[in-house]
């Protein structure tokens, strides 16, 4: 059985508990934060396990490297106050089930980059940016042999997701990638980050997307035609279990000529894109992500955005239409370095 690695000696000797005293979403002072963490780690019941909105930051917070985020849903789930509503969990669980056969698998014997449970979005790596790379995952009816499971963070459901990801693990492993390029956040946190965590070997070396785009923008730097656009970034929740490669988003974009604008919540500040508060059983839970959303693309406009750059697929779903509405164009990161090499995607106007 995987067990998460929390050592509840960091807590005790801890000089911030950033864990908690950070949050966005709870407000907590120190002494609170230093008693509720530990008693949590205890195993005991307490209000933040109850009023998590599973934002992840607090994995980032953490300065000692402690996985409270991890910790606090092996909590929620041993009891059973998960955050959702139980339909909405049994049916999450259904979804990634890996269904419809076996994949094929093709041998590759270098990088590979895996779409993931995203395959329906091949039109996002298409162009000079994706020559020569093998893709794995292409097939929308096996792509849930690919999918990281660690969606089911929201849930509250961590044995869900030590059950199913040896077999995913293995499944990727068989097609013998030396390098396993990220095109989801999500799975690149859960190689480079929950695997180690809990204990589940990762037998190739995980990418993240963003490394691998600023690499290969790198390598076709000469056709990089400054953009001189205005963009806000909406930081994903999976984000935060690799903080290390956060700063691939200001190289970007130093290297393509867009700016960035000052703005609160961007960062570590950065609020999630309240998807997942939307579905939380706590009442007023909808009314809360739309003020959430509202409060964040008001930064956005105030900060003179232009443009808005998604990474995940989920917060461009939740986020986009409303982004647009205010007059803030919504683009995945990849098109829009494919715009600065002087390519169109798929459906840009
Ligand atoms: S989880 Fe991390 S930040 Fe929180 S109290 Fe423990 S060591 Fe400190
Ligand atoms: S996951 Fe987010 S909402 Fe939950 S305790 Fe951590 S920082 Fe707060």
């Amino acid at each position: 059985m995987y067990e998460l690695k929390f050592n509840i000696e960091k807590c005790l000797d801890c000089p911030s508990q950033a864990c908690l005293t950070k949050c966005q979403y709870m407000n907590i002072d120190s002494k609170t934060a230093k008693n509720e963490i530990i008693k949590i780690a205890q195993g005991e019941d307490s209000f933040v396990l109850h009023n998590c909105v599973t934002c992840y930051a607090c994995e980032e917070y953490c300065p000692m490297g402690n996985h409270p985020f991890y910790l606090i849903v092996e909590r929620q789930e041993a009891l059973d106050c998960a955050p959702v509503p139980r339909p909405l969990i049994k049916r999450a669980i259904k979804l990634g089930i890996p269904f419809r056969g076996e994949p094929e698998i093709k041998p590759i014997d270098g990088p590979a980059l895996n779409m993931g449970a995203f395959s329906e979005l091949m039109p996002l790596i298409q162009g000079k940016l994706f020559e020569n790379i093998p893709v794995i995952s292409t097939d929308a009816r096996k792509m849930f042999h690919y999918f990281c499971q660690l969606m089911y963070l929201h849930y509250a459901k961590s044995s869900v997701i030590k059950e199913r990801l040896p077999g995913i693990i293995n499944t990727i492993a068989r097609h013998k990638p030396t390098q396993l390029i990220c095109f989801h956040d999500e799975c690149y946190g859960t190689y480079a980050s929950y695997c180690p965590a809990v204990g589940i070997d990762v037998p190739f070396e995980p990418v993240h997307f963003y490394e691998f785009l600023f690499e290969r923008l790198m390598e076709l730097k000469a056709l990089i035609k400054p953009m001189n656009l205005k963009v806000a970034y909406q930081r994903p929740c999976s984000s935060r279990l690799s903080p290390d490669k956060h700063l691939f988003v200001n190289r970007i974009f130093e290297l393509i000529g867009v700016e960035i604008v000052k703005r609160t919540y961007s960062d570590e500040n950065a609020l999630c894109c309240a998807g997942t508060i939307q579905g939380q059983r706590v009442e007023g839970s909808r009314k809360r992500a739309r003020e959430l959303q509202r409060k964040n693309i008001e930064d956005m406009k105030k900060a003179g955005a232009q443009i808005c750059v998604f990474n995940c697929p989920a917060c461009f779903q939740t986020l986009g239409r409303i982004v647009s509405e205010n007059g803030i164009k919504p683009i995945h990161m990849s098109d829009l370095c494919r715009l600065a090499i002087g390519e169109k995607p798929t459906g840009w106007r």
